[in-house]
């Protein structure tokens, strides 16, 4: 019951209007320390076994708070891992997550945790999860295990654009061309850009102009409890 998720916006590079939050763990200690999923993820993820779920009560409650109260799309990260266990068992567990909401109001982070060796497998729940009208992102792209290749095997709506890339892309003409170039695969593949680490205005005006979709990051809004957004919900019934 200590653990929930904090959200975090995502805006169009534009307008700044938010599109969507993504859900980030949280495990908040009686004591008040609140520790972020580096913390204890990996600790949390080796207990799964099949029978083990989400925390499904508190993903309910981000959930109705975004797409209910707010009109928002709520972006889960769920790790290569759990979907190669979900292909074995169904995907029952798709709408445990969904809860009743419409599923265009989710989105699936696919994180990669480990090497796969069920690509096949993976594609398949991808394609399924698609087609149940969930969209899906492929996080942290550029970096790690999150390739080229995954994108040339999987059918994805979004593609989140490591941080790593967004600082340097300030400093060498030719660090912008690799940013560059990472915005125009997402777009000719037909995906949304979301850019995340914009930790600055200079960064937030440099991909607008490289053409980004969407942005996320400390400099356009910080992960917080939902509460600390409930601003948010006024303004949005007010437009
Ligand atoms: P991620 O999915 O790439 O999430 C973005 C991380 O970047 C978050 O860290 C967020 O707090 C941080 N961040 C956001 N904006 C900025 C910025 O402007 N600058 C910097 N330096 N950092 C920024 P967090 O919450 O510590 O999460 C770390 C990772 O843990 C996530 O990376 C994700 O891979 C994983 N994670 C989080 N929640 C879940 C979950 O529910 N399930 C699973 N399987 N993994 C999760
Ligand atoms: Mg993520
Ligand atoms: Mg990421």
């Amino acid at each position: 019951g200590e653990i929930g998720y904090h959200v975090q916006p995502i805006r169009d590079a534009r307008t700044l209007s938010v599109e969507g939050f993504e859900a980030l763990l949280r495990w908040e200690r009686p004591s008040g320390e609140v520790l972020g999923p580096t913390e204890f993820l990996d600790t949390m993820t080796s207990a799964y076994d099949d029978r083990t779920r989400p925390p499904l009560a508190a993903a309910h409650r981000v959930s109705d708070w975004a797409a209910r109260g707010c009109g928002k799309f709520i972006s889960f990260n769920i790790s290569t891992a759990f979907l190669e266990r979900a292909a074995r068992r169904g995907l029952d567990w798709v709408t445990e997550i969904a809860g009743g909401i419409p599923h265009h109001f989710i989105v699936f982070e696919l994180v990669e945790t480990a090497v796969t060796h069920q690509e096949d497998a993976i594609g398949q729940v991808v394609g399924q999860l698609r087609d149940s009208g969930i969209r899906v992102a492929l996080d942290d792209f550029g970096v790690g295990l999150s390739t080229l290749e995954r994108l040339q095997s999987l059918t994805v709506d979004f593609v989140k654009i490591d941080r790593r890339f967004v600082a340097p892309a300030l400093g060498a003409a030719r660090d912008r061309q690799i940013l560059a170039g990472m915005l125009r695969i997402t777009r000719e593949i037909g995906a949304r850009s979301v850019v995340e680490g914009i930790e600055t205005a200079e960064e937030l005006a440099l991909v607008r102009d490289l053409g980004a979709d969407l942005v996320q990051g400390f400099h356009v809004g910080r992960p917080a409890r939902t509460a600390d957004y409930a601003g948010l919900l006024l303004r949005s019934a007010l437009v």
